[in-house]
């Protein structure tokens, strides 16, 4: 047997932790509910196409650095593959193997027509000058355009990226091309083809999702209390709706550190502070916690938005939220699933509750690729719709089958997206 032919190590091994063996437990679960034979769990649980690439960057004190970057495209069946470009020292191949996954069900879940794709370099970028960023985004985005455009992948921004490097990378790949392709990204500034509710849009998802979850339980949502991790582009606007909601926001956290209010923080007051120094740490009008204390709070709501795997055995049986609402990809891990379903809390999972952000990102693909603009009422409203929607199919599901929020999510997802394989059929 030549090393090719060598049976792909697909299965968790025991003991084994991090992201992907996460996205695969979770696979096997929905693939044995489903009834699903090896062949197809193992074809579901492995990227179809996946590269990586050096990035020379020139440093602005002329010295040169090499850096490395990756691109996975997990599945597309369904459609071009869809997914976020990551810059962070964390960056590794079988973590972006692992949100690539995740964005196949995300999609299928939503019923957006893509597969799941996700991109990352590794690269902390608050070392690095705008003019050093900019190069590595263009050197990268050189390297995996043969993978890339409105009909094969379209990036978007996650953690250390933003509407910049879309327009970067929008900006490289048409270059390339001799014209310009608005299509090949999403989340950039609306003066470039952006969409309006874009930069929003994964956090008026998440509040959508933890509304109807603080309903669903018997807890009205003004006058509930809250904690976020994570005070990034999904933390921020999520404390931000959740306050204007009425739900009072005690804790959030960045990487710095923590912050609590016991009568609820000053959200507005908080997002201008960290405007002037970024971060929470130093808000005058909260006391500084250590950073576990955001996910142990006693709370109604808990919104983890910031890395995967925060909620692990180790912690989880000292969540007190009674509900759980994933604005981070994977922030928890299957142990944590199962200690978190006995102690009765309720988790949102991330393939539904943090969609938002993709479901706008397939409406800005709409309008780029028909040149025409939606107003942010119908980008708004037609995101309540496809959100409150999915929350529906999936308590439908978890109560018909009398399985946790997630399973049913990943079930639902899965079968999408092997019913797409079954109808294509298999080539050659
Ligand atoms: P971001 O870079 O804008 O913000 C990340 C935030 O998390 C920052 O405030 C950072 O300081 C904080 N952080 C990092 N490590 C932390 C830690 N250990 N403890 C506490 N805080 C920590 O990134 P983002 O776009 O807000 O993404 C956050 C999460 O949401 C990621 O899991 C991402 O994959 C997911 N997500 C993002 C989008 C999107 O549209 N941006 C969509 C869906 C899911």
């Amino acid at each position: 047997m030549t090393a090719l032919q060598e049976p792909v190590a697909l299965h968790p091994a025991p003991g084994a932790t991090g992201p992907l063996n996460d996205a695969r437990t979770q696979l096997r679960e929905a693939t044995t509910l489903l009834g699903y034979d090896e062949g197809l769990y193992s074809m579901l649980a492995t990227p179809r196409r996946e590269v990586t690439v050096s990035i020379p960057l020139r440093r602005d004190d002329g010295s040169t650095e090499l850096l490395v970057g990756h691109r996975v495209q997990h599945n597309f069946s369904r459609g071009p593959a869809k997914g976020g470009l990551r810059y962070s020292p964390d960056v590794d191949l079988d973590e972006v193997r692992a949100l690539a996954m995740w964005m196949t069900w995300k999609c299928a879940l939503l019923d957006v027509p893509y597969g799941g794709a996700k991109g990352g370099v590794r690269i902390d970028p608050r070392h690095y000058s705008q003019a050093e960023l900019e190069r590595v985004t263009r050197r990268y985005t050189s390297e995996i355009s043969p993978l890339i455009g409105p009909e094969r992948d379209i990036p978007a921004p996650d953690i250390g990226t933003d509407e910049k490097t879309m327009a970067w990378i929008m900006d490289t790949y048409s270059v390339q091309q001799g014209h310009t392709v608005l299509g090949v990204t999403t989340g950039k500034p609306i003066s470039l083809g952006g969409s309006r509710g874009r930069a929003t849009a994964t956090s008026r998802g998440v509040v959508h999702v933890a509304l109807a979850a603080l309903r669903s339980r018997g807890i009205d949502p003004a006058g509930a209390t809250a904690s976020v991790q994570g005070f990034g582009k999904v933390g921020r606007y999520a404390a931000r709706f959740l306050a204007e909601a009425g739900t009072r926001v005690l804790a959030v956290s960045d990487q710095y550190g923590a912050v609590f209010a016991s009568g609820g923080l000053d959200v507005p007051a908080l997002e201008k502070h960290v405007d002037a120094t970024g971060s929470v740490v130093g808000f005058a009008d909260g006391d500084e916690v250590p950073a576990e204390a955001v996910l142990e709070a006693d709370v109604d709501l808990l919104v983890p938005a910031a890395v995967e795997g925060v909620l692990r055995a180790d912690n989880a049986s000292r969540v007190r939220a009674r509900i759980i609402v994933e604005g981070a990809n994977g922030p928890t891990t299957p142990e944590a699933d199962r200690i978190l379903q006995e102690a009765g809390r309720l988790v949102v999972p991330d393939i539904l509750a943090n969609a938002g952000g993709v479901i706008v990102s397939y409406f800005e693909w709409v309008q780029a690729n028909q040149a025409y603009w939606w107003s942010e009422n119908e980008v708004e409203d037609r995101l309540a719709e496809r959100m409150l929607a999915a929350w529906g199919s999936v308590n439908e599901a978890a109560a018909r089958l009398g399985i946790p929020l997630r399973t049913a999510a990943t079930v639902l997802a899965v079968e999408r997206v092997a019913q797409a394989h079954q109808l294509r059929g298999l080539y050659p």
